[in-house]
């Protein structure tokens, strides 16, 4: 098989640097999206595909080798992380991995001669399967739950002990017999996880908000474990198995099986497919039962994991480097099939974009029938060099959703799969902004398939949360002319006789849909806002902005002046505000001036706010002497963060504001305030020091 990495000629020397810098970029991304985000886009041998195209240009280019080349990164960044941090007090380790059967033999032969057993001697092993999860240690003292901590680098773990307090399977007190004194200390160790099919359901309603959707329950266990907020963590659907412990005072038991018993009985689940094994070939059994087992068990898994039964052996074996000498991993092969790419359909966006699905010939890949598959992009067409009629291998490592990893047929004189220029719902142009890699739709509100497609994420749950208006009569109406903008939907009662006359419609489901229409009239203005899907502004922008601009009308006037056109300046202070708000940047800015200074789009605003009126958006404060007021902070503020300042005058119902303008109310100045204490005189606004404003914080209790 040739390598897809380099079985292409060299490239010349300026296209090897624009390659390095578009794999630089790349490279940094994945990262990102897999260890800070929890969701990565690509599979893992897709990643290594292209770490290894980079070091083999930078090998064939050293003089072009960037500063922020990927291979010059040490590791994998840890990301910063809102939750403290636990040192572990004995190590987490990982374990080898075995493949073959060939390396399971060898890893007992090796066991037997470092305790100089005899060849033949009879080496017991636990077997369980192992679960793709979170690795996570439980500190329980006297049987009490104190600390849980993620595994981190295996030193350093993550603090989630108010998240497992939401994991049912995870007991704050260990169950003892009535007899049975619990050790002083003992941390049970084993993997969170997300069973299969609460996974499935989590992502369908996350895509129903508009919301995170997650690769693999491995990835979904992960976001949704290390919240700082526990609460998400406990919307949830988490569960634990234990395999193992770490720090412990005393253990109680002399061999891991009986050990894994206990624990079990004390309260806490762990495999039930962990056995003992006498003998080599009963451990292979039991991995070649696990691996007919996996399609059919409730979660994912990865391999089968042996370890010594006696922990007088595991203590005599002890560790090499960071794996124990006592046990192996015995992983799968990755799960693949081949199959026919039969046809790729384009799908368009709410935004325009357009996505390529491959449809197949259906094949069963790791116990599940595939018949569709996401190809991503036009660049992953291009990388797999697809076309309609090729034999592909799709692979499910781990993942539920499978991918396309290699084309067996590349080399078939075929013509080239053309990605449209034009939108295929509409027949407009469609192109990638530079430096993106999706196609756009550029029909905007003349594309049926945005437009229907806008008008589904409108009426969304996170958005209007309109019941009733699914996506077949949105589709429905839209066909008949009924439903061109968000206002018509308020205009349908106007309809109400057609709709009663037209088939699968009843008196009583009309009735309902218009009472749900109507129930939304006044619609908080947050919510209209996020329906409305200007691009960059999620649920939560929306939010932070209608917390600082109160009615839409002022948003609208804020952005149409900080953004008044490409390439044109824009009014500084507007700027200024909007930047100020958490999570607003340059992009929002931009993606908001763009919106509202489309003609299309002001009249589809004007025309929906002539049908709803949303109030005042008015965010719950305490009390205080501040509310309604906009207050600037200036100078060095010498006991708090200005960051922390803000959120305090937010939390008093006042908005912080970055430049003094006539509609400052108050300044709270620290030493070296300067031209700002200046304007405030000229306009004649009150100035307060930083304890005075301590005062006020006091004061609101
Ligand atoms: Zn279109």
């Amino acid at each position: 098989m040739t390598d897809p990495v380099r079985d292409t000629n060299l490239p010349d020397e300026a296209a090897a640097a624009n390659e390095l810098m578009r794999l630089a970029r790349q490279i940094a991304y994945h990262n990102r999206r897999y260890h800070a985000e929890d969701a990565p886009e690509i599979s893992d041998a897709e990643y290594d595909a292209l770490v290894r195209r980079n070091a083999w240009l930078e090998a064939a280019f050293p003089h072009l080798i960037r500063a922020d080349s990927p291979s010059r990164a040490v590791g994998h960044e840890v990301s910063a992380s809102p939750l403290g941090k636990v040192t572990h007090e004995v190590r987490m380790m990982s374990l080898d991995n075995a493949y073959t059967d060939e390396e399971v033999e060898d890893f007992v032969a090796r066991v037997r001669r470092f305790l100089a057993l005899p060849a033949d001697a009879p080496v017991t092993m636990t077997a369980e399967d192992k679960i793709d999860g979170l690795s996570c240690s439980l500190r329980y003292e006297h049987g009490k739950l104190v600390r849980a901590a993620t595994r981190g680098d295996g030193q350093v773990g993550e603090d989630v002990t108010a998240n497992v307090a939401y994991i049912k399977d995870i007991p704050q007190q260990l169950a003892a017999r009535p007899d049975e004194t619990l050790p002083d200390v003992f941390e049970i160790r084993g993997e969170v996880y997300m069973a299969k099919a609460d996974f499935l359901a989590l992502n369908a309603a996350q895509a129903e908000r508009e919301d995170k959707v997650f690769a693999n329950p491995r990835n979904a266990a992960a976001g949704s474990l290390r919240q700082k907020d526990a609460s998400i963590t406990a919307a949830r659907p988490l569960r634990f198995l234990a395999h193992g412990w770490g720090a412990a005072s005393s253990v109680p038991e002399d061999t891991q099986f009986a050990m894994m018993q206990r624990i079990a009985a004390w309260g806490v689940p762990v495999s039930p497919l962990l056995v003992h094994c006498g003998s080599t070939p009963d451990m292979l059994a039991h991995y070649r039962s696990i691996q007919a087992q996996r399609a059919d068990l409730p979660y994912d898994i990865d391999g089968v994991v042996y370890k010594v039964d006696s922990l007088e052996w595991q203590r005599r074996l002890g560790f090499v480097a960071k794996a124990p000498r006592w046990g192996m991993a015995h992983k799968f092969p990755a799960e693949r099939a081949e199959t026919t790419l039969e046809a790729i359909d384009i799908q368009v966006g709410r935004t325009g974009k357009l996505t390529p699905v491959g449809r197949l010939a259906p094949v069963l890949v790791g116990g599940v029938t595939v018949t569709n598959v996401t190809l991503h992009n036009r660049d992953e067409i291009g990388r797999l060099g697809v076309r309609v009629g090729d034999r592909v291998v799709l692979q499910r490592a781990g993942d539920v959703i499978p991918q396309v990893v290699e084309n067996l047929t590349r080399e078939t004189p075929r013509d080239a799969y053309h990605f449209p220029d034009h939108c295929p719902e509409c027949g407009s142009e469609a192109v990638a902004e530079e430096g993106e890699v999706d196609v756009r739709c550029t029909g905007g509100l003349i594309c049926p398939a945005q437009r229907t497609e806008r008008l589904r994420h409108f009426v969304s749950r996170a958005a209007l949360d309109i019941e009733g208006l699914g996506e077949k009569t949105i589709a429905e109406f839209f066909a008949l002319g009924w439903l061109e903008s968000p206002a018509d939907i308020y205009r349908l009662r106007k309809r109400r006789d057609d709709i009663v006359g037209r088939e699968g419609w009843k008196d009583k489901s009309v009735d309902n849909l218009l009472a749900a229409i109507e129930a939304k009239r006044a619609p908080d203005a947050a919510r209209l806002l996020f329906g409305l899907g200007i691009r960059h502004v999620g649920a939560v922008t929306a939010r932070d902005l209608m917390k600082r601009f109160v009615t839409l009308p002022a948003l609208r006037d804020a952005a149409q002046r900080a953004w008044p056109g490409e390439g044109v300046e824009g009014d500084p202070e507007a700027r200024a505000e909007l930047l100020s708000i958490d999570g607003v940047g340059p992009v929002v800015v931009e993606a908001l001036g763009e919106f509202f200074h489309e003609p299309h789009n002001v009249a589809v605003w004007d025309d929906l706010l002539s049908e709803v009126s949303p109030p005042d958006f008015i965010v719950e404060t305490r009390a205080s002497a501040v509310a309604g007021k906009t207050v600037v902070f200036t100078g060095k503020l010498e006991t708090m963060s200005r960051d922390e300042a803000k959120a305090q005058a937010e939390a008093l119902g006042a908005r912080a504001a970055g430049s003094v303008s006539p509609k400052t109310d108050l300044i709270v100045a620290g030493p070296g305030a300067g031209s700002k204490l200046k304007k405030a005189a000229e306009l004649g606004i009150e100035v307060i020091d930083e304890a005075a404003w301590a005062d006020i914080v006091k004061a609101a209790g």
